[in-house]
């Protein structure tokens, strides 16, 4: 017998199991039996492609034995065991993720109830067990290993004499406390509570024997006598009726299978006949993956035919901007033995491909109109896949996503669709209008901003993603988009435009002058009237906006761009007749101011400044001449 002890981490996860104040406790069994059921599918899979392995088809199933006298609960699979180095591997250690998830998702959790959801799943069982011990016979081995444990301390490995094929669990349960009654675990009806509640749709039989009544013959007396029953219903859940299926049943079978904390924000539960026909559950998270906007995250959707999993992510059954969608098919118009390499291919799956994608979509879209705010939750987490989904292969994909985005309104003052935004419009008006930054709050108080918002709606867009998602989309429904802060925008009447040419072409010198002074930075310095209260502005010239060139100058790449400026002085501001007039009487003192305006609009729009000891410099020059 070979005495071993725990590595460190597992003797800390270990400790709070057992020690811990959980409440529910009583998921350990849940944990066992999808350990049971997944060992059950690994053999029978690999019993697929390996025809060496025998299986009985009639044999796969799990079985669960109460000896109220030893205080013992047996939970016994015909799986695929494991031998001796997995027993070590597997249960003296926790996975790395196991204990990842774990150490992330409790940083702020005092409540340790969130455990079992966890998988940290074998080791659940310490939480009701004094001793645990596991004998298992390995499909492809002769002999059967007997792993031993009383917890914390460490655990044996021995040689044991099991004949069948699979893994048997003996729970030594712990003695009964003032506040919690262990025994009751030794109930029937307790165990057959659990199994319903948490592992019904557990795909093979889950046995017990159970205490049943019945007439004695010939006599008016009744007896007890024994019999084995199958406590789950057996039938996957997306298989059966969705009214018999309660909120509950949903969200727990998905916080099970996708190891998530939090219920789903959204069910879809649907079956396809046509074509192709398929059964799909799909949930939407309530929250992203830790690793989802990371290169680590794998999308895809559990595959199974004819009740038997297949592939745990096929990817090809979503397209990248639903890739946060979760869930399982299942069908029976695809082989068996489909690999990922030929999965791709297959005309079926294309078709289950494209019935999911118009699905979701249509669920999003009712989702919106039905109910808002949970829309906007989506939205909060999900909403830049989509935009990346707006922009990506070349905005192929527009036309599909755009109807699902959302912005901030200057007139709502909350999230808005385009469709809401042109709906407003008349024939007349031409353009969707929008401005970027960090904040709402920035961008309300943007020069550009606060003139165009008293005529017309703006949209806010805080993303760095949103611009080049509505530079793909360019217009909508004949509406184009123009940044408040590019030279396309133009609000003026003809009037108003003639009359700051008028202007413009009166200090045409000064202009001049000011533009030669900046000649390393703008391209042009102006004034406008179409700035409300705000002196001066920046306003970018061509494709390439300034919150653009932010974003872009931000990128880890070598690649910096810069937006070509124009400098632009409200014309009805004092500091437009100062300028005037320090023109004509103190040209130093003006150099001075032009350097001061161009530093100010910059930082207005969030813009670095490249020399921050000259700009406080030259505003103390100022203040001390005045
Ligand atoms: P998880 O199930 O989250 O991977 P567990 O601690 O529950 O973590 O189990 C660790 C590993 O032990 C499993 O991944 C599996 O390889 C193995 N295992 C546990 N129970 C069984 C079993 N009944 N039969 C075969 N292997 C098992």
């Amino acid at each position: 017998m070979k005495k071993k002890e725990f590595k460190t981490e597992s003797k800390r996860v270990l400790d709070l199991m057992i020690n811990s104040i959980y409440t529910n406790k009583e998921i350990f069994l849940r944990e066992l039996i999808s350990n049971a059921s997944d060992a059950i599918d690994k053999l029978y899979f690999k019993s697929l492609t390996d025809k060496s392995i025998k299986i009985d088809k009639n044999n796969l199933e799990i079985r669960l034995d109460i000896d109220k006298e030893k205080r013992t609960l047996t939970i016994s699979d015909t799986g695929c065991g494991m031998n001796e180095e997995e027993l070590e591997k597997n249960l003296g250690t926790i996975a790395e993720s196991g204990s990842l998830r774990f150490k992330e998702e409790n940083q702020n959790q005092d409540d340790v109830n969130i455990i079992g959801q966890f998988g940290v799943g074998f080791y659940s069982a310490f939480m009701v067990s004094k001793k645990v011990v596991v004998e298992s016979h390995p499909y492809n081995e002769e002999s059967s290993y007997i792993w031993e444990s009383e917890g914390v301390e460490g655990y044996t490995l021995s040689k044991g004499n099991k004949k069948e094929i699979g893994t048997t669990i003996t729970l030594y349960l712990k003695d009964d406390t003032d506040d919690i009654k262990y025994s009751d675990y030794l109930e029937e009806y307790t165990i057959r509570n659990i199994i319903k509640k948490y592992s019904d749709y557990i795909s093979y039989p889950i046995k017990m024997l159970v205490t049943n009544t019945r007439k004695k013959e010939d006599s008016d007396e009744y007896e007890e006598y024994k019999e084995l029953e199958t406590l789950n219903s057996m039938i996957p859940l997306w298989k059966k009726d969705k009214k018999k299926i309660t909120e509950e049943d949903y969200n727990n079978f998905y916080t099970d299978k996708f190891y998530d904390y939090e219920k789903p924000l959204k069910v879809m539960h649907f079956n396809i006949e046509g074509n192709v026909n398929f059964n799909a559950l799909l949930y939407i998270p309530s929250h992203a993956p830790y690793n989802y906007y990371t290169k680590d995250y794998e999308k895809g959707l559990q595959l199974y035919t004819n009740g038997v999993l297949i592939m745990d992510k096929a990817s090809e059954l979503l397209p990248d901007y639903y890739s946060f969608i979760k869930g399982v098919i299942d069908t029976e118009d695809i082989p068996l033995n489909i690999s990922r390499e030929t999965l791709q291919d297959d005309k079926n799956i294309k078709l289950i491909a494209k019935a999911i994608e118009s699905k979701i979509k249509k669920e999003l879209l009712d989702l919106m109109k039905d109910n808002r705010e949970k829309y906007e939750e989506f939205y909060k987490v999900f909403g830049n896949q989509l935009k990346f989904g707006i922009y990506n292969d070349y905005g192929i994909n527009k036309d599909k996503l755009v109807d699902l985005l959302m912005f901030y309104s200057s007139k709502d003052k909350k999230l808005i669709t385009l469709k809401e935004y042109t709906d407003k419009l008349k024939e007349e008006d031409t353009h969707i209008y929008y401005a970027c930054g960090e904040t709402i709050d920035k961008i309300d108080m943007l020069p550009q901003v606060e003139k165009v918002k008293d005529k017309y709606e703006v949209l806010y867009l805080t993303d760095y993603v949103d611009e080049f998602a509505i530079m793909t989309l360019n217009e909508y429904e004949g509406k184009k988009f123009i940044n408040v802060s590019s030279d396309k925008n133009d609000i003026s009447t003809e009037e108003e435009k003639e009359e700051i040419k008028k202007e413009n072409d009166k200090s045409k010198e000064l202009l001049e002058y000011m533009k030669n002074i900046l000649k390393d930075y703008v391209k042009d310095v102006k004034f406008t009237n179409e700035l409300k209260s705000h002196p001066v502005c920046l306003v970018s010239e061509g494709e390439v906006s300034t919150s653009m060139e932010k974003v872009i100058n931000a990128m880890p790449t070598d690649e910096k761009i810069s937006a070509s400026e124009i400098l632009e002085i409200n014309i009805n501001h004092k500091i437009s007749d100062k300028l005037k007039d320090l023109f004509n009487t103190n040209k130093e003192e003006l150099d001075k101011y032009t350097k001061v305006i161009y530093y100010e609009a910059r930082l207005i729009e969030g813009l670095p400044i490249d020399n921050p000891t000259e700009l406080s410099n030259l505003m103390c020059d100022i203040m001390a001449n005045k």
